[in-house]
């Protein structure tokens, strides 16, 4: 709550939408198989809805079942940070973007090989950009 780089909340209030706002800031978390992301499968990386920082590839996305977009791991380095979340009686793992401290969603460890973990992310946390080209095919002249 403290983070220095959160961005301004009347500047986000007019940017996000309220679920957005509400998911990212508040820590809300959308109704599962709404999120728009949930069965998308395009080639890209998901990015931080508030801030642009890049935050899961697409290779890690799959299909957990639990309505909610899940990855099996994070884009290398650091992306995302982890936090001990008491709430609701439950002891989770909280993610949030390492960069802003938004609200991404929840880590589980019943996630698939080889890593074993889940991130469970809400769609209204993420901003899907889809993969350019690859380098090689736009060279020609
Ligand atoms: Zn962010």
């Amino acid at each position: 709550m403290n983070d220095s780089r959160r961005p301004d909340a009347a500047e986000l209030n007019s940017r996000l939408t309220e679920e957005q706002y509400r998911i990212t800031q508040q820590k809300g978390t959308e109704r599962a198989f709404t999120g728009r992301y949930l069965h998308h499968k395009a080639h890209g990386v998901y990015a931080c809805v508030v801030c642009g920082n890049e935050l899961f590839a697409s290779d890690t996305k799959y299909d957990s079942g639990s309505g909610w977009p899940s990855f099996w791991l994070p884009l290398a380095g650091e992306r995302v940070r982890t936090h001990r979340d008491t709430s609701l009686g439950m002891t989770r793992t909280e993610v949030t973007c390492a960069n802003c401290g938004a609200h991404l969603g929840h880590v589980f460890d019943d996630g698939p090989n080889p890593s074993g973990l889940r991130y469970c992310v809400n769609s209204a946390s993420l901003d899907f950009r889809a993969a350019p080209t690859s380098q090689s095919d736009t060279d020609e002249k």
